[in-house]
């Protein structure tokens, strides 16, 4: 095909499901269309799969995890599969990005960074994979208690479409290590990457039926995965409202689940905070991938007595941002799809009709191809804390202002959503730090600095509607896996 989307760089890609160990169209014969979200225009076509589709590939993740290769594998033979795929994808980081921008629409920079942590994953997870062990456990005179780490068995993953590589990396780098085969649904908005990633997996070397993916839409292949009675254990990454079909499907099927969802993620501004250091990344942390990131810095709150100053500094900063296609690498990309843009409009909707003050609004680079999916970085403040802007997830790049008189009040306003994510403590006072840190309900609480998920080994997970089970680090290790109770009688 010769066909080029104007911003895009290639032909139009078909590319093909990962079942069993080979490229796969869907049964049916059906397909999807993929969209460019900075012009509109066709840039791929992927499998349409259904049931049955999902049906082949959780079967042969079934024969993977109990005959095969894998099943005779050992810890650190997984370990360098995982260790390999990692140079792979580190080989192919130019094609890669270029794949995960022109399919999200995130600037070039941000695109080359998820790739750089896909293979992080792989590389982390690759030499943690024989380095899981169990304990031996003191009991009754006689008697000899071991316990062992077991993969479930069949893992079957649910992703999003904002970060399809690095979501890829955290759930399938993890669930491999552990000894388990995984059928993997990536979000039919955004999945070309991963669908590359798992096709490269074969060359590593991973035997057939390991590592499947399924493409196609939610309420089709997605529901198909999650209700399927062959799974042993499910991972969802996606919106509070999806995520809870998936957990009742887990319920039914009586298998385990994680769930990481969405957030409200306070940024805390004490009178004492660095300024200098604290504003970029504050800034930071609500524009990359445009807003779209459920670790999103999306409520910042600012203590009273220097709430002028920052009102000043913020609204210079974000009267600064442009948005623009991917390929110009501006601060944002486009959102990505005419249906975020329509959601993150009924926000900005709602604030104007209920007078919430905009102090800023960035700027779209001119000449932006019409089909795109742009909108400008927004900052309102003082948003009251009851107000949709201080409580709901966007998903866009805007940011709302709380003011706050004291430690209180900030732990009282950082608690004030359904979600606990990530929070920012920005004071040089350490120990206010560390009380913060204490008293506030988020997976991961950073003081002076701001990790947006943060590093591939850190915990990451939720409390209350933001989910529950941890991702990222050894912590993920554990999920995907279960312990064994072994006790032998020695007399
Ligand atoms: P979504 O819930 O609409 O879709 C996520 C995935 O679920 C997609 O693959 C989709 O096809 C699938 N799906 C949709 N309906 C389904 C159904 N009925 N049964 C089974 N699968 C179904 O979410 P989204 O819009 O793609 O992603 C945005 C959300 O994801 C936000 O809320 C964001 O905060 C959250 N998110 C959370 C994390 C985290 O780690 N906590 C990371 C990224 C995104």
């Amino acid at each position: 095909m010769s066909e080029k989307s104007a911003t895009g760089t290639g032909a139009i890609l078909h590319l093909d499901a990962v079942i069993d160990g080979s490229l796969s169209p869907a049964a049916a014969g059906r397909r999807l269309d993929v969209l460019s979200p900075s012009d509109g225009a066709l840039i791929a076509t992927l499998p349409r799969c259904d049931a049955a589709d999902v049906g082949r590939a959780v079967s042969a993740a079934r024969r993977g995890f109990e005959a095969g290769p894998w099943a005779r594998m050992t810890a650190a033979e997984r370990g360098r599969l995982l260790s390999r795929l990692s140079n792979l994808v580190s080989e192919k980081i130019d094609e890669l990005a270029d794949l995960e921008c022109r399919d999200t629409g995130k600037p070039l920079r941000q695109g080359r960074a998820d790739i750089a942590a896909l293979a992080r994953y792989f590389e982390f997870y690759g030499g943690a994979a024989d380095k899981v062990m169990g304990d031996t456990i003191p009991t009754a005179d006689g008697f000899l208690a071991l316990t062992l780490r077991e993969p479930h068995g069949v893992v079957g993953g649910i992703i999003p479409w904002n970060y399809p590589a690095q979501i890829m990396g955290r759930v399938v780098g993890g669930a491999l290590a552990m000894g388990n085969t995984v059928v993997l649904k990536p979000a039919e908005d955004a999945c070309l990457s991963v669908v590359r990633v798992a096709a490269l997996a074969l060359e590593a070397g991973f035997p057939a039926g390991v590592l499947n993916v399924v493409t196609g839409y939610g309420d089709e292949a997605g529901a198909a995965l999650a209700n399927h009675p062959g799974l042993d254990f499910l991972t969802f990454t996606g919106s509070p409202a999806v995520g809870t079909l998936i957990q009742a499907a887990a319920a039914r099927n009586h298998i385990g689940c994680t769930l990481e969802l969405g957030g409200k993620s306070p940024q805390i501004l004490f009178q004492d905070a660095d300024l200098d250091a604290a504003v970029p990344v504050v800034v930071n942390a609500i524009i990359q991938n445009c807003g779209q990131t459920c670790s999103a810095g999306s409520r910042v709150l600012v203590q009273q007595t220097i709430w002028d100053e920052v009102v000043e500094i913020l609204r210079a900063r974000i009267r600064a941002l442009v948005a623009g296609p991917h390929h110009l690498d501006l601060d944002l990309g486009p959102l990505i799809s005419a249906a975020q843009v329509a959601r993150v409009r009924s926000f900005v909707d709602r604030a104007a009709a209920d007078g919430i003050p905009l102090i800023a609004e960035g700027a779209i680079a001119p000449d932006c191809p019409a089909g795109g999916c742009y909108t400008p970085a927004r900052l309102y403040g003082p948003v009251p804390p009851a107000h949709p802007l201080a409580r709901e997830e966007v998903f866009g790049p805007v940011l709302s202002m709380i003011p706050f008189r004291d430690e209180d009040e900030a732990v009282d306003l950082a608690n004030a959503t359904d979600f606990g994510l990530v929070a920012g403590v920005w004071t040089r006072d350490g120990q206010r730090g560390l009380r913060m840190a204490r008293r506030i309900r988020a997976g991961q609480v950073f003081v002076n600095a701001y990790g947006a998920g943060g590093g591939i080994e850190l915990p990451f997970g939720g409390f209350k509607k933001s989910g529950h089970g941890r991702e990222k680090g050894f912590e993920a290790l554990y999920e995907f896996s279960a312990t064994k109770t072994v006790v032998l009688r020695h007399g």
